[in-house]
């Protein structure tokens, strides 16, 4: 508080000593018709020079001095004292005189508890040297005649103001104090806030960082395994290891779906995922959606129903557009235990209506806001454990937020729950059909592919899979050998890991080989998740396919390849 005072004080100082000095030269202008010689001159100099010290003082002597408060005391009443020199000369002022003379000393005083802030009365060693003795000569230098009455009211009522300002300086002090305290707590609350911004980001760069390393780690191998199960699948095989190589592509598949929810937050949040905006017919991708579920709706016992109108045409990315449906359509079959889905396309305000409704078991309004956190699921004992990570619907809210949709949400616990999508509608007569790619038509390739990748298993398992699909395989385990092979043979494709061993990476191996064999199909494959390098391989302009990747994008890439050649 006094450290508040003080730079408060220090502050005010400056203006004081400027409102000082020119009530000074008022009175000197006074004194200078009234008394001959240097006396108002000698005043005026000591004035001067009394408040330039104060001015020029004032910061280091509080500062320094272990009582800033006593200094600042003795310094007003100096100053104090300095300013009451003329009352002395009261005697030969006219009426007049005395009257300017005590106007100016009260608003001195007056002004004195709002530079000092009425603290501790601090303004008293001002204005009780400059009043108390003015009004003694009010009392003591009566002119000849003068009503004595008079001059004892005048001389009383200047101590009666001076009390008047000690109770205005307390109740400036209150305010003050009051002021003071809230912009201090408003000071330590920011403080508080700015630092626990600051482990809030932390710990999201952690888990940022933590998710990436995690998700590399158990690509690798799911990749090895994928590509591996894939690659026997292709292969003659008794009815009883088909069943065990298609579990096993089953569970498979479920885990990369898993970790393929980690990779679109990463992809989302890096910015790289760029919509394709066409005009549609929303109530045909729904449509064409309802149908896709059917199957998966089928095996639970439930219904899946869509209801739409025709002419609601929307400007929307396709496919994440049925991303978004997918996250939405299969939390509803995945939560809901009798009934159904239904979703409905309509049009209102200008706006087309798209509505996820079911009739499983409901969200409970505290739960409401959280479940769009990552890794968010609400602890039921029914819900379905074998699937999702908590990410659905935080994607979801990232591909709203990408496409400009409005996402809200309306559920009753045991009843059902309804998400509802609002997005423009747009006005276009014509072109508004889907184009969807048709199945890859694989032809065996007789390409020479090489692979590079640090880990032996990883090379393996793509030689297994590249070889089922008619390619020859070479393969290196990091720049170096990529480049002694291409330097030996021709290569037509190649393919590598966007990590490699040390400070190398993919994009350096590719390189090597393109430069040898400028017409090569390159194409990155990463365990990586995190956002910089997700740009890093898109600013490249290669296409990166993260692990695990199935054996038909790797047919699919092949046949570009093949195209290309
Ligand atoms: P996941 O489905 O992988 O658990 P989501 O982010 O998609 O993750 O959903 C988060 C949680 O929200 C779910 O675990 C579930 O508790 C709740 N939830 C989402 N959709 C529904 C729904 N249609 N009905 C009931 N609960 C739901």
């Amino acid at each position: 508080m006094t450290q508040q005072f003080v730079s408060l004080f220090l502050q005010q100082n400056k203006r004081a000593q400027v409102g000082i000095v020119v009530c000074g030269v008022l009175i000197f202008l006074l004194l200078m018709q009234r008394i001959s010689g240097p006396l108002p001159w000698a005043w005026l100099a000591s004035l001067v020079l009394v408040s330039g010290l104060r001015f020029a003082l004032t910061q280091r002597l509080v500062q320094a001095g272990s009582a800033p408060l006593r200094t600042a005391a003795g310094l007003l009443l100096l100053t104090g004292i300095c300013l009451m020199l003329p009352v002395l000369a009261f005697a030969v002022f006219t009426d007049v005189d005395r009257a300017f003379v005590t106007i100016v000393l009260l608003t001195t005083a007056t002004a004195s508890v709002a530079t000092t802030s009425g603290y501790g009365g601090l303004f008293l060693w001002f204005a009780a040297p400059v009043l108390l003795p003015l009004s003694l000569a009010w009392i003591l230098a009566a002119p000849e005649g003068a009503s004595t009455w008079a001059m004892w009211g005048m001389g009383g009522l200047i101590p009666i103001y001076l009390a008047f300002l000690v109770a205005l300086g307390r109740d400036l002090f209150r305010v003050f104090d009051e002021s003071c305290r809230i912009r201090y707590a408003e000071r330590s609350l920011n403080d508080r806030l700015a630092l626990a911004l600051e482990a809030t980001e932390q710990a999201s760069q952690a888990k940022t960082r933590f998710l990436a390393a995690a998700s590399h780690d158990l690509r690798q191998p799911l990749h090895t395994i994928g590509l591996l199960t894939a690659t026997l699948g292709l292969r003659q095989l008794d009815a009883r290891s088909r069943e065990m190589v298609l579990m096993l592509g089953t569970v498979n598949q479920a885990l990369s779906g898993q970790l393929d929810g980690l990779l679109d937050v990463s992809k989302l949040d890096a910015g790289i995922v760029k919509p394709d905006m066409q005009i549609h017919r929303i109530e045909q991708i729904v449509a064409e959606h309802g149908v896709a579920m059917q199957a998966v709706a089928q095996e639970r016992g439930l219904y899946i129903r869509t209801h739409g109108d025709a002419q609601v045409l929307v400007l929307t990315d396709i496919v994440l557009m049925r991303r978004l449906l997918g996250n939405l359509t299969g939390n509803a079959l995945k939560f809901t235990h009798h009934g159904g889905i239904d979703v409905f396309v309509s049009a209102a305000d200008g706006m087309a209506v798209i509505e996820v409704a079911d009739t499983g078991i409901g969200i409970a309004p505290e739960h409401q806001r959280l479940i769009f956190q990552e890794f968010y699921q609400v602890g039921n004992s029914e819900r379905d454990r074998h699937s999702g990570l908590g990410l659905g619907l935080s994607i979801v809210q990232r591909l709203c937020a990408l496409l400009g949709i409005a996402l809200s949400l309306a559920s009753v616990p045991g009843q059902g729950s309804r998400f509802t999508l609002r997005l423009p509608r747009v006005d276009a007569p014509h072109q508004a059909a889907l184009q969807g790619p048709g199945p890859t038509q694989s032809s065996p390739a007789q390409l020479d592919v090489m692979v590079v990748d640090d880990e032996m298993d990883v090379r393996q398992a793509m030689r297994f899979g590249l070889e089922e699909l008619g390619c020859r395989v070479w393969l290196a385990d990091g720049v170096a050998q990529a480049r002694d092979m291409a330097q030996a043979r021709h290569i037509d494709m190649v393919i590598s890991d966007f990590r490699l061993r040390g400070q190398e990476n993919g994009l350096e191996a590719v390189r090597e080989v393109c430069a040898l064999h400028p017409k090569a199909y390159a194409l990155l494959v990463s365990g990586d998740t995190a956002p910089d390098r997700l740009q890093q391989a898109l600013a490249a302009g290669i296409s990166l396919l993260h692990k695990p990747v199935a054996l038909q994008e790797l047919a699919d890439h092949v046949q570009q390849a093949k195209s290309t050649r």
